[in-house]
């Protein structure tokens, strides 16, 4: 009789699961679309310029390896707050915002969790119908019970908003409203500017909570027309909740560089929310690792690296538009009569192709093509090469 024996194996994370599968699969035509990470048009995890210049900057003037604060490099939260709220924005010149780098984005709503956890353990957490796979896990896990509000209409295959709102008014006062600032995961779609309006107005007449996850600032239409949706929740006067997450935009995935920012009401409670905040980081990690912080806070401080930086973000961002038009032209010419053109409509790495789990199953045992069971693809990892198969292949299973 072992300490372990009712130990019981979890499920395997089904994203991860499916990278497994896919690295054992030995055709040579295989094409992973299943794991949300941008390549560049080699198929390559792009090391971007900027980065590099940081990093032989960082070398060149070596430095001891001490403990960082338990909020993290001063520095990158200063440029962290600059870049969600705006720089001489409100919020940021009266010191009201709440900063904290934190373990990639993910790390960030960990932090939100459990403090938020703290304020209100009755609270309910509500995400969208579906979200990204985390979602669910990291707040059940942080001990909220967590549902969902409509978002995605299957039958449609569009936004189901009226649901969402529907929802969104239907919930007690406090409940945390977990919501995708920009580039959807796993669907795409993102709602319009006027609707987000409405859903401030919800948000707001039922006194929810809102936690924005803005894991893709700058893949949407640009860092400043991506991060507009904060400014309509500042203007509302609301309190919430951003997780920043770099893991994409700097191709620092393995870095863990993310943060999490709290807008109060004043600077004096910013400051009793940042201690909170501190013994969350202190108690489960005691201090964020220096090196992706530091990497990011030299970009974003250096004005040559940061315009280096905004360039190979959009190249990235246009690459991944001029994908979806490729793939929905490809699917034309490849002979599928239905009309596709919804991808371009979406917008950010992911696309929702409407196909079924038979589809898909049969895209990645018949043609190594990897998407979700969901009908998910990462359109970021689409490149020149690889798209005329993938095209013919999805014409094979429609
Ligand atoms: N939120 C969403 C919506 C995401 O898609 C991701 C990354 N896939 C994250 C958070 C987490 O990002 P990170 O890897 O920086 O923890």
């Amino acid at each position: 009789m072992s300490l372990f024996s009712a130990v019981e194996m979890a499920p395997r994370d089904p994203i991860l699961g499916l990278n497994e599968q896919f690295n054992a699969d030995t055709n040579p035509a295989k094409v992973n679309l299943g794991v949300g990470v941008y390549f560049d048009d080699n198929g390559k995890l792009p090391l971007l310029q900027c980065v590099l210049a940081a990093e032989k900057a960082m070398l060149d003037a070596p430095k001891p390896h001490g403990y960082l604060p338990i909020d993290g490099i001063a520095a990158y939260d200063t440029a962290v707050k600059s870049l969600v709220f705006g720089t001489d924005s409100e919020p940021v010149t009266s010191g009201r915002v709440a900063t904290v780098q934190a373990l990639g984005g993910t790390g960030g709503l960990k932090v939100g969790a459990d403090f938020l956890k703290k304020l209100n353990p009755a609270a309910k957490v509500l995400i969208s119908d579906p979200s990204w796979e985390n979602h669910r896990a990291l707040f059940t896990n942080a001990g909220f019970k967590v549902e969902s509000y409509r978002y995605y209409d299957e039958t449609t295959r569009n936004l189901n908003f009226d649901g969402m709102l529907a929802d969104l008014n239907a919930a007690e006062a406090g409940t945390v409203v977990v919501l995708h600032a920009c580039c959807h995961n796993p669907t795409g779609y993102d709602i319009s500017p006027a609707q987000w309006d409405q859903v401030i107005a919800a948000v707001k007449a039922r006194g929810l909570v809102p936690f924005l996850d803005m894991a893709y600032q700058g893949f949407g239409y640009g860092l400043a027309e991506d991060g507009a949706v904060v400014g309509k929740f500042v203007a509302a006067g609301l309190m919430f909740f951003v997780a920043t997450s770099f893991s994409k935009s700097f191709s620092l995935y393995g870095e863990r560089v993310g943060a999490l920012s709290v807008l109060c009401t004043d600077k004096e409670e910013a400051g009793r929310v940042l201690s909170q905040l501190k013994i969350v980081i202190r108690t489960n990690y005691s201090n964020p690792p220096t090196f992706g912080g530091a990497v990011v806070a030299t970009v974003l401080n250096t004005p040559e690296l940061r315009a280096l930086w905004e360039k190979e973000l959009g190249d990235m961002r246009v690459r991944i538009k001029a994908m979806r038009q490729k793939l929905v032209d490809g699917l034309k010419a490849a002979g599928i009569t239905q009309d596709m053109s919804f991808i371009t409509t979406q917008i950010g790495m992911f696309s929702y192709s409407g196909l079924s789990k038979d589809q898909m199953v049969r895209l990645r045992n018949e043609f190594g093509v990897y998407g979700t069971d969901t009908g998910r693809m990462c359109v970021a990892a689409l490149n020149s090469k690889n798209i005329d198969y993938v095209c013919a292949s999805i014409a094979k299973v429609i």
